[in-house]
């Protein structure tokens, strides 16, 4: 079973868009246990797209064809679709009547550009489009089944969900299973030397490693020609493998971010936290606050940058940063102290550090970060040297100071 993927757009050969319909459309026939053999991305192009569908159509069991299908001129997939596949296009009535009410419910009248939207090509089957204008196509040709799908996503996705889905669902040879585990506090090639001895054999369960700034991630696939539950039992027994070699490293095995997880368990446990940024400024409470929920225990940040500023909201003496600076491990743990005391909150987590690309000296890089949590059980203070440019040295900053505290809360509810 080969099948291609072909998304046409002129737009998508710039540095400004992105082909994302591709990656949707493989995660759902990757669902049926299929695999997509090929993808091409073509301009808006007579000649260059006619070649595409040509070749495609010599090789392709399925191919899905996506974009193009607009009113305006530059729209050419459904003709050049015709003509690839030596067939007239049909003109469609109902279509453009469907077309014409759509413009209607917003009290205009349809252009005459949109005409062209209700031509099917011969022996077509066409499908409403719920979101848009253009329909939807699918025929079969030779041992090719050709699928015609609007460019734009949120037409694309229901479209393709409620039409093409279910016909595809006679060639499901399985289930697929995915699993994302995600993990913090350890480099991509310490994740690897943990689990290098886990690597499945068999092509129906697989194991990749993605690792950005702050977060690695490893997703799983299982893939059973039995039934769903065979494939989630291959997938969750090789979970537990992982889970016994990098343990608390682990923060979520269900998809969620680090701060969903942290503000879980604080609703959880009833606690309240506040927040002290100074190299951060602003996203560690920025992200705290994504989590919606999040005012139940999420009650104040500050964004102390100068020092008179953490003197002044914080209390932390003026002093102690004339000798230590304001990047150092008595600041962190004086911000993380003062914030929790004026805030009257459960935890006090801080953040103060050199972010770079200026501002670096021998004895304190760019990079340079020092995070601290203060609770009833005491103060922590991490000193850190991150990597990277501004933004990743901000987010791995966050995404550390989150992470204490996640240590700290599940330590809580694993005693409880
Ligand atoms: P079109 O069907 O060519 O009129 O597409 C209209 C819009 O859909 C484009 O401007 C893009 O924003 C979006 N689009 C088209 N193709 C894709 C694709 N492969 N992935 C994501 N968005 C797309
Ligand atoms: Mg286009």
């Amino acid at each position: 079973m080969k099948i291609e993927i072909l998304a046409v757009g002129s737009e998508l050969l710039t540095p400004f868009f992105l082909d994302t319909n591709s990656l949707y459309l493989t995660q759902r026939l990757n669902d049926l246990g299929l695999d997509v053999s090929k993808k091409i991305v073509v301009g808006d192009d007579r000649d260059n797209l006619l070649n595409c569908i040509q070749a495609a159509l010599a090789e392709a069991d399925l191919l899905l064809i996506m974009g193009g299908l607009g009113p305006t001129g530059d729209d050419i997939t459904r003709d050049v679709c015709a003509e690839a596949l030596g067939k007239k296009l049909v003109f469609r009535e109902d279509i453009l009547q469907k077309i014409e009410e759509r413009f209607k419910r917003r009290g205009r009248d349809m252009p005459l550009s949109n005409t062209k939207q209700a031509y099917i090509i011969e022996g077509a089957e066409a499908f409403e489009n719920k979101n848009g204008t253009a329909p939807g196509q699918w025929l079969v040709q030779g041992q090719t089944r050709v699928v015609l799908l609007p460019g734009p996503p949120r037409e694309l996705k229901p479209m393709f969900e409620a039409g093409i889905w279910p016909k595809l669902q006679e060639w499901q040879k399985g289930t697929m299973v995915r699993k994302t585990l995600k993990i913090t506090g350890l480099t991509e090639s310490e994740v690897e030397g943990c689990i290098s001895g886990l690597y499945p054999a068999s092509r129906d369960l697989r194991l990749t490693i993605l690792a950005s700034p702050g977060q690695i991630e490893i997703h799983l696939t299982s893939f059973a020609t039995e039934d769903w539950g065979v494939a989630e039992l291959k997938i969750e027994s090789l979970a537990l493998e992982i889970g016994r070699q990098l343990e608390d490293h682990i923060f979520s095995s269900s998809g969620e971010e680090l701060e969903a997880v942290v503000g879980r368990l604080l609703g959880e446990q009833k606690r309240t936290l506040a927040t002290a940024e100074s190299c951060t400024g602003g996203l560690l409470a920025a992200r705290i606050t994504n989590v919606p929920g999040s005012s139940e225990y999420f009650l104040e940040g500050f964004i102390t940058y100068s020092n008179r500023a953490k003197n002044l909201r914080l209390d932390v003496p003026l002093e102690l940063i004339t000798s230590h600076g304001a990047v150092s491990y008595e600041a962190a743990r004086a911000m993380a102290e003062g914030v929790r005391a004026k805030a009257e909150a459960d935890f006090g987590l801080a953040v103060t550090g050199i972010a770079g690309p200026t501002g670096g000296t021998p004895e304190k890089p760019v990079g340079l970060v020092y995070t601290a949590l203060a609770w009833d059980g005491g103060v922590d203070v991490e000193k850190n040297l991150f990597l990277g440019q501004r933004e990743q040295v901000k987010f791995q900053s966050s995404q550390k100071a989150l992470d204490m505290l996640r240590r700290v809360l599940q330590k809580t509810e694993r005693m409880s």
